[in-house]
């Protein structure tokens, strides 16, 4: 399929609107079609659930906002996506969900879903346990049980059972969509610069909030208008970090604004959402709770445990592939998982000599000239192919 650049632009425009504003979207699709939305806490409940139980999916973002009602509901230490979600539930921003689902651990988010709990009593919380262990000879079982507690709870939300057909549809689509999205990383990492890393980021985090076939239509208009722009001789950067959410676009614009371009990423609103596809043959539960062991080999994540795949591993085979010269860690500031994880990181990067430089970021307050001032620094010693230690 080949369409016009317009459409493309009016496509890519509509992407960029939903994921500048996701609550509005929300709110007409729930008038449009008279259905019901489900909040889901990032990272590791299948949408495809919900949506076979005929709701709409929506991985909630942090929004622009600064926090005001619900600063004094999660401690300052708390990171800034959970002090958000409290802020948000304290506003009344998130009554436009009926329900909520999640599937993480996380302290700090649980801490933030049990103020959603309390400031939005009308709608249900659903919880599951998935495994956090993941090398554990019984982890791929308590992850079926879980799954199925999802499908039965969803079910009852519903008021009738999810259907096993329906499941695999919602599979089917959701796999096509992350196809889809992969197809587009993949003509970055070849050296395709056509959109910005806002841009890229935009595709990922409407997907995030949008109907399925509704996203992967106007994704197909954008892919089908993309023109092949051959990057530059600006630096390859690959991204990494920033757990359950979204770095602002401002702080993607700032960093190729001086100079480099991103190649990739295994952000959670970017390579790690997408990374895999739900088995479609089988049973549809037992394929969601392979998806779930299975996608932590693929994109391993900090706050899981594991013994046979390291994230540091992942990153700098993920950095060889994708051409980067560069890595930039996004961390958001007070997350302990990715805290704790990180001097492993920086050790790997070190020993690979891979230039890299950490940001930690915060709800409110980018400081844009701070930020590009050192990430000059970093682009000038990749060019000066200088001593290669981390900068701080
Ligand atoms: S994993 Fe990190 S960013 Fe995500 S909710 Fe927990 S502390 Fe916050």
């Amino acid at each position: 399929m080949s369409v016009d650049p317009d459409t493309a632009r009016e496509a890519l425009a509509a992407l960029c609107a939903v994921a500048d504003d996701p609550d509005a979207y929300v709110v007409r699709w729930k008038e449009r079609t008279g259905g019901r939305a489900i909040g889901v806490f990032p990272m590791n409940f299948p949408s495809e659930i919900a949506a076979a139980g005929g709701a709409l999916p929506v991985v909630i973002q942090e929004n622009r906002e600064p926090d005001s009602l619900g600063r004094n509901l999660l401690a300052e230490f708390y990171c800034g996506y959970t002090r958000n979600l409290a802020d948000q539930a304290a506003k009344g921003t998130l009554d436009i969900y009926d329900a909520f689902f999640q599937a993480d651990h996380c302290t700090q988010l649980l801490g933030a879903v049990d103020v959603v709990r309390a400031e939005v009593p009308d709608a249900p919380v659903f919880f599951g346990q998935l495994p956090t262990s993941m090398s554990d000879s019984w982890a791929g079982e308590r992850a079926l049980a879980t799954m199925r507690s999802f499908v039965e709870e969803m079910g009852r939300f519903a008021g009738t059972p999810v259907t096993a057909a329906a499941l695999a549809d919602a599979i089917a689509v959701h796999n096509e969509n992350r196809r889809l999205l992969r197809e587009v990383y993949a003509a970055r990492r070849a050296g395709n610069a056509a959109l910005s890393s806002p841009e890229m980021q935009v595709l990922v985090k409407s997907s995030m909030v949008m109907d399925t076939r509704e996203h992967t239509a106007l994704l197909r208009e954008v892919v089908a208008g993309l023109a092949a722009r051959p990057r530059d001789d600006r630096v390859r950067l690959y991204l990494s970090g920033h757990l359950s959410h979204a770095p602002r676009p401002e702080l993607l614009a700032a960093i190729e604004e001086c100079g480099a371009i991103v190649v990739d990423d295994d952000l959670f609103t970017g390579g790690r959402h997408i990374s895999t596809d739900v088995p479609e043959d089988g049973d549809p539960v037992a394929a969601l709770a392979d998806w779930y062991l299975r996608r932590d080999a693929v994109a391993p994540c900090p706050t899981l445990v594991k013994h046979e795949t390291d994230w540091e591993e992942r990153l700098v085979e993920a950095v060889d592939a994708s051409g980067a010269e560069g890595v930039v860690v996004l961390m958001v500031r007070f997350c302990e998982p990715h805290m704790l994880y990180y001097p492993e990181l920086r050790k790997r990067l070190n020993e690979r000599d891979i230039p890299h430089l950490l940001i930690e970021t915060e709800h409110e307050g980018l400081p844009v000239e701070t930020v590009q001032t050192r990430v000059e620094a970093l682009l000038e010693r990749i060019r000066r192919n200088a001593p290669l230690e981390a900068i701080r």
